[in-house]
């Protein structure tokens, strides 16, 4: 199986559409969104993991573009500053994935970007701000 967390960008017009509903009806792909934004204009931003083969995926991807949808991959979106961290742990509370966790019997905060789904959860959470968006995103196919 094949998984990637992606953005999409929708233009007014087809925010409207239930475009992304196809991935599953047509290509046989499960997503699972992460974050949906309506920007002032109604233009809508969209992160989601999509997981399937990987030809599936590719023909997704495709489609989505032949619809105006904008497509871009974000693989290491969440970073930790360490100077910042004072390992308060208030993070681990919030994280859904367990990318964050306290390791013991060191009691210290680690962060696992593997693990990360992108849900920025944990950016508000956290005291120092530590947690930070450092988005390496790549036009995708
Ligand atoms: S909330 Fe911030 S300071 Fe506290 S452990 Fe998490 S990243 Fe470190
Ligand atoms: S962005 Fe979400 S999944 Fe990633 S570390 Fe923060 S809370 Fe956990």
């Amino acid at each position: 199986m094949y998984s990637k967390i992606l953005i999409l960008r929708f233009s007014a017009v087809e925010a409207k559409k239930p475009i992304v509903c196809h991935l599953e009806r047509d290509y046989d792909l499960t997503f699972n969104i992460l974050k949906a934004t309506i920007f002032p204009r109604q233009e809508g931003m969209l992160v989601m993991e999509l997981v399937g083969p990987r030809k599936n995926f590719k023909e997704g991807v495709q489609y989505l573009k032949a619809q105006g949808v904008q497509v871009q991959y974000a693989s290491q979106e969440v970073k930790r500053n360490q100077r910042r961290c004072t390992h308060c742990g208030a993070c681990t509370a919030v994280c859904p994935t367990g990318a964050l966790f306290v390791k013991r019997p060191e009691m210290k905060v680690r962060f696992e970007q593997k693990k990360c789904s992108v849900c920025e959860l944990c950016l508000p959470a956290c005291p120092t701000r530590a947690m930070e968006i450092r988005p390496i995103q790549q036009t995708f196919f």
